[in-house]
């Protein structure tokens, strides 16, 4: 028996994407490896994070690297070095603001539950524009001298924004970082880089995700002053970011799934992929006249991937649908999405076998 069938707990077939609730990812074996293989030894662990983080950045294209617990607590570090710099004082009064900048700008139709990581510096949020988006006289007129930085989340969060190329450059011609979130956004593997290099002082990327080490990672890539201080607020100092440690363990698997998923054929997982989502559209095609699957691109988070989307003429069976493969043997966690009547398979975290299992429960449901 495996430890979840030890523990009478119901493991999960997941064709929704990398989730942190559902378990994050599947780290390979050799992440797993090398994870055992470091726990065997004491090592200076700012020696192992300093070494591991020039590593990454060289990987990566990027000046320096961070490595922290996760994207939100990149987050975390990154508003606070905007604030603090490498100010001992000040990393120690946080956060406690008092003489320092604390404003932090944001679009309002980035508003998401991720921002919390932001505020939880203590900082105020300053939104620029509405729902629909904002222009740059807006992100001009949200300047203060209290400005501390600009965050930004990449992906499907674009969409209602400036471009980020306008909000680097803007950054840039007043010296006021940006910070990217760019948790998600992988693949491609060229964003490890083109955030940096369009401009962007600091990126956060989570290391559970697409990259499939250990769920407990992420790291920040970018300008070397504003890394160090990302650096001085985190752990083990003590500091804001105490308590957001990270192991030898998972530092050495961080770097092992980064290295390995730069040495990946990426052009034959996403032909896997779209193998996976025809294999799906042609076991449901003209299962039901009512019910229509097509391919869907791109990912949730504006990833480069391709999923299914099942559409039914009558919304409500969208949802009995997504609920019967849930509560089903095996349990399968799909995406409903109720303003589109539909549910959206990913074949991301699936192998071969669990797409069979997909289409089996899929047919079953709705044939019944
Ligand atoms: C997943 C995600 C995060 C959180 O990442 P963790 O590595 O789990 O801390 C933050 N922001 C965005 C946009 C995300 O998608």
């Amino acid at each position: 028996m495996n430890i979840y069938e030890q523990l009478g707990i119901k493991t999960i077939i997941n064709a929704h994407d990398s989730e942190t609730i559902w378990g994050g990812s599947r780290m390979p074996q050799e992440v797993i490896q090398a994870m055992a293989d470091s726990s065997n030894y004491f090592v200076r662990i700012q020696e192992l994070e300093k070494r591991l983080s020039e590593e990454i950045a060289k990987l990566t294209r990027n000046e320096a690297c961070f490595i922290t617990s996760g994207a939100a607590a990149g987050m975390v570090l990154s508003v606070a070095a905007c604030m603090t710099g490498d100010d001992s004082d000040k990393i120690d009064q946080m956060p406690n603001l008092d003489g320092m900048k604390d404003e932090v700008i944001i679009h309002r139709s980035q508003r998401n539950g991720f921002d919390q990581a932001v505020r939880q510096t203590g900082v105020k949020l300053v939104e620029i524009g509405d729902k629909s988006g904002a222009t740059l006289s807006q992100l001009e007129a949200a300047v203060t001298e209290q400005t501390a930085c600009i965050v930004y989340y990449a992906g499907a969060f674009e969409k209602n924004a400036l471009p980020i190329e306008e909000v680097t450059a803007f950054g840039n011609e007043r010296s006021i970082p940006v910070i990217i979130d760019a948790a998600a956004q992988l693949p491609p593997v060229e964003n490890l880089w083109h955030y940096t290099e369009m401009g962007a002082d600091l990126v956060l990327f989570s290391g559970g995700k697409t990259l499939r080490g250990p769920q407990a990672t992420g790291f920040i890539l970018g300008k070397k002053d504003l890394i160090k201080a990302c650096q001085l607020n985190g752990s083990p100092n003590d500091s804001i970011g105490r308590p957001m440690k990270v192991a030898k363990e998972e530092m050495v698997g961080l770097y092992t799934a980064i290295k390995r998923y730069l040495e990946l054929d990426h052009e034959q997982i996403r032909n896997e992929q779209e193998e996976s989502v025809q294999r799906i559209i042609a076991a449901i095609d003209g299962l039901r006249e009512d019910v229509d699957a097509k391919r869907l691109y791109p990912g949730p988070h504006g990833q480069h991937y391709p999923r299914v989307e099942i559409t039914f003429r009558d919304g409500d069976l969208a949802q009995t649908l997504s609920e019967q493969l849930e509560d089903g043997t095996p349990s399968i966690f799909t995406r409903y999405r109720p303003a589109r009547k539909s549910i959206t398979i990913n074949p991301l975290h699936l192998t071969t076998e669990e797409v069979t299992l997909v289409i089996q429960q899929l047919t079953k449901y709705l044939t019944s």
